[in-house]
C-alpha cells in the first residue's frame, strides 16, 4: 500500500493528466489551421487554372470570330469583284490585294485557333480536377468548423472545471513532496507513474528492480529509473 500522502498526490496526478489530456486535444484542434491553409491554397489554385482556361478560351473565340468576319468581308469583296460593278483594273487590283492579305492573315489564325483547340481542352480538365480538389479541401474545412467550435465549448468548460479542482488537492500534499512531483512534471509533463501488476513502469515500461518493490512496500517515495517519475504502487489493491 502506498503512504496516505502518495495516495493523495496520485489523485493530484490523476487530475494533471485529465488536464494534460484537455491540452492535448485543444492542441489537437490547431488541425483546424491546417485544413483552412490546405483549402485556400486548393481555392487558390482552382481560381489559377479556371482563370488560366476562361482567358485561353477566350483568346481562341476572338480568333474564330475575327475569321468569320474575315469570311463575310471576302465575301462582300468578292460579290464587288465579280458583280460586274468595278471595272476600273486599279480598283480590282486594289481589291484583289486586300483579298489576298485578308486570307493570308486568315490563314495565320487559323494556324493559332489550332493550337488553341489542342490546349483549350487540356485548361479545362485542369480547371475541373483543381475545382474538385478545391471541393474536397473546403469541405474538409467546414466538416471541421461545424464540429470543432463545439468541442471547444466543452474542452473550455472542462478545463476550467478541472483546474478549480487543482489548488485544494495540493494542498493536501507536503511541499517537498510536491516540489519534487510538478519538477518532474515540468520536465516529463506527467510527474507520476503507477507500477503495473508485471511490475514495470506504466509510463517508460522499465522493469522495476525488486530492491525497489521493498521501498515502495515501505511507503518510501522512490522515483522510476527510466523516466524519473515519482512510482506509485498499491500491492495490487488498486
Ligand atoms: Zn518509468
Amino acid at each position: 500500500m502506498a503512504s496516505a500522502e502518495l495516495m493523495r498526490l496520485h489523485k493530484l496526478h490523476e487530475l494533471d493528466r485529465a488536464i494534460l489530456q484537455i491540452r492535448k486535444r485543444a492542441a489537437a484542434m490547431e488541425e483546424g489551421v491546417k485544413l483552412k491553409a490546405l483549402a485556400d491554397q486548393a481555392r487558390a489554385e482552382f481560381d489559377a487554372a479556371n482563370g488560366n482556361y476562361h482567358t485561353r478560351h477566350a483568346e481562341q473565340r476572338d480568333l474564330e470570330l475575327a475569321n468569320q468576319q474575315i469570311t463575310d468581308k471576302v465575301k462582300s469583296i468578292e460579290k464587288q469583284l465579280f458583280g460586274g460593278s468595278i471595272v476600273n483594273p486599279k480598283e480590282i487590283d486594289a481589291l484583289e490585294h486586300q483579298k489576298a492579305g485578308l486570307i493570308a492573315a486568315q490563314a495565320g489564325n487559323d494556324e493559332k485557333i489550332l493550337g488553341y483547340w489542342d490546349e483549350v481542352p487540356k485548361l479545362k480538365d485542369l480547371a475541373e480536377s483543381a475545382k474538385s480538389r478545391a471541393e474536397v479541401a473546403i469541405k474538409k474545412f467546414s466538416d471541421w468548423k461545424a464540429n470543432a467550435a463545439v468541442q471547444k465549448v466543452e474542452l473550455e468548460r472542462r478545463f476550467k472545471e478541472l483546474s478549480a479542482q487543482r489548488p485544494a488537492l495540493a494542498k493536501t500534499i507536503g511541499p517537498a513532496l510536491i516540489g519534487r512531483y510538478d519538477a518532474i512534471r515540468a520536465k516529463s509533463q506527467v510527474g507520476m507513474a503507477d507500477v503495473t501488476h508485471e511490475k514495470t513502469c506504466e509510463e517508460c515500461g522499465s522493469a522495476i528492480p525488486e530492491m525497489v518493490m521493498v521501498q515502495l512496500i515501505d511507503d518510501k517515495v522512490v522515483v522510476c529509473e527510466g523516466c524519473t517519475r515519482i512510482l506509485y504502487y498499491t500491492g495490487g489493491v488498486v
